[in-house]
Parts: structure tokens; C-alpha cells; sequence
């Protein structure tokens, strides 16, 4: 597990407990926690933002938790994204029961390609008041991911995928992507498909979110239009988000370190739960292994119960502080432990 910055500490020693609990209650899941540093501070203690130590570490692991990282996110994360080919991002969004938000009803899914587009940060001054930013969108990094979506899409109950991009703008670039997508989707008659300018998504989103269920995209696009699903369904502090690579995964929460509100206890750590439930349900497929997806559905069962129940933090209407918070979800979660 990653520490990070801001909210980061406090976010992940929650989540170490919750982690210690499963460890300790569970007869069949035993395994180890190595928690790490990286970001701002790590940064000014060993000169890297992804300390050496730390990257080693991960690369030893089976999965990696990552908590938010301050300014230096881009020196953590797209360097952990493109070591291990973490190539889709998703970013489940849906309401929860008893939390106030702009719209009801809503579940849905945005899978956004992670490796390519402007996020390769190739940027160059091309004289000294002007720069140049490359876009970069491949064949078969576009392939990859419709797979994904589509195959995620064919798991939902929605049977429905969005294709969100600007190819009226981007002519060349999210043409390929389109019609890289329609091939795959070829192959899912059963799935409907539509495509949508990114602009257009943005105004959907607001005017009837429910009309979404997987929503397919390129990398800039996807990192705003989730936030904004986050938001539309409640807090940007109850969105997980998973990088899934071949081999690899790692799981985040999708704010950042929210600095005003860090070391205060009242940050929300219900979307780092939710990411951890992610992980296990990823492992789970990996190593067919239905104990690892017992402990997923018993988290989505705990934080489901503690909405009904009103127990909440203050970012969305409660009054607990993450400790408490904390503290209620874990013995929720041995109680669903104790049912079998
Ligand atoms: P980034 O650019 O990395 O996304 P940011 O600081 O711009 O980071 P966030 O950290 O995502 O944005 O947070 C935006 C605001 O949302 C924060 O200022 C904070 O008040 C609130 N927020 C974010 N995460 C949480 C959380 N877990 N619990 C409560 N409030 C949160």
C-alpha cells in the first residue's frame, strides 16, 4: 500500500485496519501488507517522488493500494501506469442510498484507456511563447481497451456502451478510436453501442445520467467525464477507481490529496474502501478464488448498511469523523463476517 500525502496517511491507516481485520477474521485469506512511500513527501526525504525502495516493493506485490499523491501524482502514478502497462481505468460510479445528489438511479461504468492521448506528456516549446502538446492514439491501445469495456459492458445488467470522443475536432486520432471500437464491437451483437461527442457527454451527464451504463473513452476525456459521474452521483469522496493491467492492478481512490482538509480527520474514506473492494474483486478473477470475492461483497453489503443506516461524514451530510466513520464500518463488516 502506497501512503502519499495530504489525506493520504490518514485514508490508508484505515484502510490497514480494515485490511488487518480481514487478515485476522478470515480462515482462508492470509497475506501480507507492505506499506510504502511515495509522493511530495517522500520527494523531500529521498529526492523521488517514487523512491526506489518503494518501486522495488511494488513490483513484488500482487496488487498495489494507492492513496493520493500531491503535486508530484504525475511522477507516482503515470510512471506505475506505464511500468506496468496498466491500461484501463475504471471508474464505477453509482447512488448510494441515503446520500444527497444531483441525480438517482444512476450506475454506471467509465472505462478510459490509460497509457496513450496527451497524458504522455509530450510537450515541447516550439519558440519561447508558444508550446506544442502531442496527442498519441494507437490501433491497438484502442483495441485493448474496447475489449475491456465491451467485456465489462457483457458483465452489466445495462448491455450498453457509450463511445465518448471529439472526432468531428479530432479527425484522424478518435476516428481510429471509433472505428477501432466498432470492430470490437462486432463481436458483442448483444450489446447496444452509441457514440457521443465529449461535449455532448458533459451535458448528459447533468441533464439524464441514467441513460449511461459503460462509458468508453480516451484518456483526458475519461479523467473528466468521471469526475464528473463521481459528482453527479453523490461525492468525488464515495469514487474508486481501478488501472488494471495484464499482470498487474492498482486501485485509488479518484480524489486527490485534498490538502484543506488533510490531517483534520473528517475526510471520507468510503472511496479507498471501495477501491479495496475492487482489488479483491480483481483478484478474485485472477486467481479463481471465491474467497477474495466473499470479502468484495461483504464490503459493498457494509458500506450499503451504513448508508441505510445514516451513518456518514460530514462531505456527504453526516457528522462522523474518519476515524469513527472508520470504526462503524469495520464493525459492520464483522457482523456481515459473522453471517454466513
Ligand atoms: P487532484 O488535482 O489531484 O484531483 P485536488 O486537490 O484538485 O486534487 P481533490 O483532492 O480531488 O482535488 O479534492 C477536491 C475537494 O474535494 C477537496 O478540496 C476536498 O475538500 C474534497 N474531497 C476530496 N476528497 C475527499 C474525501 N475523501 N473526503 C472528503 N472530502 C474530499
Amino acid at each position: 500500500m502506497l501512503v502519499g500525502d495530504g489525506i493520504g496517511p490518514e485514508l490508508s491507516l484505515c484502510i490497514e485496519d480494515i485490511l488487518h481485520y480481514i487478515h485476522d477474521s478470515s480462515s482462508t485469506l492470509k497475506f501480507n501488507i507492505n506499506k510504502v512511500e511515495a509522493g511530495d513527501e517522500a520527494k523531500k526525504k529521498y529526492g523521488k517522488a517514487l523512491p526506489d525502495d518503494t518501486f522495488e516493493k511494488i513490483k513484488k506485490s500482487q496488487a498495489c493500494l494507492k492513496s493520493p499523491v500531491g503535486e508530484s501524482a504525475a511522477d507516482v502514478v503515470l510512471v506505475l501506469r506505464r511500468y506496468f502497462e496498466l491500461y484501463a481505468n475504471v471508474r464505477p460510479s453509482k447512488n448510494y442510498i441515503n446520500i444527497p445528489a444531483i441525480s438517482h438511479g444512476v450506475d454506471l461504468v467509465t472505462v478510459r484507456e490509460n497509457t496513450e492521448d496527451l497524458y504522455l506528456g509530450w510537450e515541447f516549446y516550439s519558440d519561447e511563447d508558444t508550446v506544442i502538446s502531442l496527442r498519441k492514439i494507437s490501433r491497438n491501445a484502442s483495441k485493448r481497451i474496447a475489449e475491456y469495456a465491451f467485456k465489462i459492458a457483457n458483465s452489466r445488467k445495462g448491455k450498453k456502451i457509450t463511445i465518448v470522443h471529439k472526432s468531428n475536432v479530432l479527425r484522424l486520432s478518435d476516428r481510429l478510436f471509433i472505428d477501432t471500437s466498432k470492430e470490437v464491437a462486432k463481436k458483442y451483437p448483444e450489446i447496444e453501442f452509441e457514440e457521443m461527442y465529449v461535449d455532448a457527454c458533459s451535458m448528459e451527464l447533468i441533464r439524464d445520467p441514467r441513460r449511461f451504463d459503460t462509458i468508453l473513452t480516451t484518456n483526458l476525456f475519461g479523467d473528466i467525464i468521471s469526475d464528473e459521474a463521481a459528482q453527479v452521483t453523490g461525492s468525488i469522496g464515495l469514487a474508486p477507481a481501478a488501472n488494471i493491467g495484464e499482470n498487474f492492478a492498482m486501485f485509488e481512490p479518484v480524489h486527490g490529496a485534498a490538502f484543506d482538509i488533510a490531517g483534520k480527520n473528517i475526510a471520507n474514506p468510503t472511496s479507498f474502501i471501495l477501491a479495496l473492494k475492487m482489488m479483491f474483486e480483481w483478484m478474485s478473477e485472477k486467481y479463481r478464488d471465491t474467497s477474495l470475492l466473499n470479502e468484495s461483497l461483504k464490503i459493498e453489503r457494509a458500506v450499503d448498511e451504513l448508508f441505510t443506516k445514516k451513518i456518514k461524514t460530514k462531505d456527504i451530510g453526516g457528522t462522523l469523523s474518519t476515524k469513527e466513520f472508520n470504526q462503524k464500518f469495520l464493525s459492520i463488516l464483522s457482523n456481515e463476517s459473522s453471517k454466513k
